[in-house]
């Protein structure tokens, strides 16, 4: 099956590097979130300052590392990658924020998973920058503070309402990166094939756009499939019908639900009679993480219509049976 993030292949990592856009002018879409981001950092450049924390928020491949990279470059400033699990013991994190240069810009990505200590010292961190090293244990055990040069935050999560108050509150600015319209992924899928140096037909861009689940990172990927495909099997120029067969070989259908997207509607209609069903069960049922049914496949399932979330658990749409060649029975939800 097609690796929805990818990130599992070095080389799938590469390819997406290559294609990051590396400017705010670059970056496609979402227009709300690089006007006011743009503003941001002008502003900060004007007084020759630091811009305030950012706060991303959004599905999986919607661009929040891009934008990270993208606020050092536009701020000439160095970038520093890490992520929330990466981060064991607030000690880690002390070590990577007094190793921090001037106005550098540190990207922590899946934020809602630090740890609590390494939580609260983030806070000392971005509000007074300084940290408070503990030295001894017990009752004799004194904090140092240290202070660390001033950085620019930028904190990634799936959605912002993970994070506790006290965090969210001390991000200047929160971007909610949203599903991407189909004519963005039309002009991110050409782009791509040019820096690629292939061959692409345009009603191909748009047949891979409309099935690319409203994520560039998707987009990218199903346009190299696309290319393997009318490499091997074709001629190498990417048709149309090149694109629907490629995907159709991979498992992505006409409006771009993968595999496990089904498998999580057939679930529901199939073995829970439509639901509601617990997110827990549902996940067991489709062999798939709690988080990864909630964080990868739910939000754009909910998105195009296909399911509810209840407070008594996952119900599938009537579009939902309909898009699996079901009957509707009379009692489904939506
Ligand atoms: P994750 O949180 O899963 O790491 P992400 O939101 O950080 O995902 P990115 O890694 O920034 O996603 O983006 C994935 C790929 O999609 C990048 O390689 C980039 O080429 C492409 N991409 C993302 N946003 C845009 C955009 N606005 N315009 C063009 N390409 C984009």
């Amino acid at each position: 099956p097609v690796d929805m993030r990818g990130l599992a292949d070095p080389d799938e990592r590469a390819a997406e590097s290559a294609l990051r856009p590396t400017t705010l002018e670059e970056f496609e879409g979402q227009p709300r979130v690089a006007e006011q981001l743009g503003l941001v950092l002008a502003a900060a450049r004007r007084r020759g300052g630091v811009p305030d924390h950012v706060l991303l928020s959004g599905p999986p491949g919607l661009g929040k590392t891009t934008l990270a990279m993208i606020i050092a470059a536009e701020m000439s400033a160095p970038l520093r990658i890490s992520s929330g699990p990466a981060i064991q013991h607030a000690g880690d994190l002390a070590a990577i924020l007094s190793g921090l240069v001037e106005g550098e810009v540190l990207f922590l990505d899946e934020i809602h998973r630090l740890s609590r200590p390494a939580e609260e010292m983030l806070y000392l961190a971005m509000e007074d920058f300084r940290v408070d090293v503990v030295v001894g244990k017990g009752p004799g055990a004194t904090a140092i503070p240290i202070e660390i040069p001033r950085f620019t935050l930028v904190g990634a999560t799936t959605r912002a309402g993970l994070l506790p108050g006290p965090l969210r509150d001390r991000f200047g600015f929160t971007g909610q990166l949203d599903f991407y319209a189909a004519a963005d992924l039309d002009h991110i899928v050409r782009r791509s094939a040019l820096l690629l140096g292939v061959d692409l037909d345009p009603d191909a861009a748009k047949e891979i756009a409309r099935r690319s689940r409203g994520t560039p990172r998707i987009a990218n990927r199903l346009l190299r499939r696309v290319r393997d495909f009318a490499e091997v099997r074709g001629s190498g120029r990417l048709t149309q019908a090149v694109a629907a067969a490629a995907l159709e070989l991979y498992e992505v259908d006409a409006i771009g639900l993968d595999r496990l997207d089904r498998a999580v509607l057939v679930a529901i209609c199939k073995r829970f009679a439509g639901g509601p069903v617990g997110l827990s069960t549902l996940a067991i049922s489709v062999g798939e993480e709690r988080e990864t049914v909630e964080e990868v496949a739910e939000p754009f399932l909910v998105r195009e219509g296909f399911l509810m979330r209840t407070p008594r658990g996952r119900v599938a749409t009537p579009a939902a049976w309909r898009h699996l060649g079901l009957k509707v029975p009379r009692d489904a939800g939506g």
